[in-house]
């Protein structure tokens, strides 16, 4: 196992490719803390089935928009289990509009998550990591290089996302905690799903594209979180990694 002793935060556990990577972290020896903002039940189940398998977990409920529940999202990490290793900021919004129907509301919603949280999430787990270091995560997206039509904000948060991670790990280099984003491309998810969008034209467009030929599980991107958290990329941070079936 490679995250044994190791402690994980993943935001926006409670479902889809959080979910996932909690899973898989726990699977490797980690500790995780399970966070999710309203899904009480899916979060519990996560934490289950993690223990289920012999895993330890806790779920954590916290809008990581807001600083008073980033604040209490690391209050009970540091409670539960002393400090932090691994944090994975996935928590993460998408929604389509084109130009004429942009609005304040439809900007500040995905901006406040995907990028202010993801900073604020951030600067509150780097107190927690010890002098030995750890590895931040950030789930990006393809939509960062693809941009289709329709996501000028959500391909925007994206790739803002794409250069903090840059910034980010010329900033915490020195402290040892390395910073990598994933960019998922099309990912059957319970968000993914309800949006609509995993099925009929856009489905068809986005796999005709693909090389790969297929849209993607949440697993496909939990493996490649596990080598991003493990010391197999001990000598890789500030790098975008493109999962997403070839799909740029
Ligand atoms: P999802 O199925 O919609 O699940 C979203 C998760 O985030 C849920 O656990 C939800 O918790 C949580 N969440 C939402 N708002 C939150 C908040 N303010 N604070 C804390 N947690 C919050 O999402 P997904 O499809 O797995 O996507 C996860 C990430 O991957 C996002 O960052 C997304 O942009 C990125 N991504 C997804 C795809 C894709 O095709 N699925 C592709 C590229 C990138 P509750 O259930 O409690 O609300």
């Amino acid at each position: 196992m490679k995250l044994v002793n190791k402690v994980a935060v993943v935001t926006g556990a409670s479902k889809g490719i959080g979910a996932s990577i909690a899973k898989h972290l726990a699977a490797e020896g980690a500790s995780v803390v399970v966070n999710y903002a309203s899904s009480k039940a899916g979060a519990d189940k996560v934490v289950a089935e993690i223990t289920a398998q012999g895993g330890k977990a806790i779920a954590v409920q916290g809008d990581v928009s807001k600083k008073a529940d980033i604040d209490q999202l690391f209050a009970a990490t540091k409670e539960a289990y002393g400090k932090l290793d691994i944090l994975v900021n996935n928590a993460g919004v998408y929604e389509f509009s084109p130009l004429e129907a942009i609005n304040e509301e439809h900007f500040h919603k995905q901006f406040n998550l995907n990028v202010l949280g993801l900073l604020l999430t951030t600067q509150e787990a780097v107190k927690l990591i010890g002098a030995e270091g750890g590895s931040i995560i950030n789930i990006s997206s393809v939509v960062s290089t693809y941009t289709p039509p329709g996501s000028a904000v959500y391909s925007g948060t994206k790739a803002a996302l794409d250069a903090l991670t840059k910034v980010l790990s010329k900033e915490l280099g020195a402290r040892q905690i390395r910073v990598n984003a994933i960019n998922p491309g099309m990912v059957e998810t319970e968000g993914t799903s309800s949006a609509g969008i995993t099925e009929g034209e856009f489905r068809q467009q986005v796999e005709s594209q693909t090389p790969l030929g297929r849209i993607g599980q949440p697993q496909d991107i939990a493996t490649a979180a596990v080598f991003l958290a493990s010391s197999d990329s001990s000598w890789v941070t500030g790098e975008t990694f493109f999962i997403s079936g070839g799909l740029r």
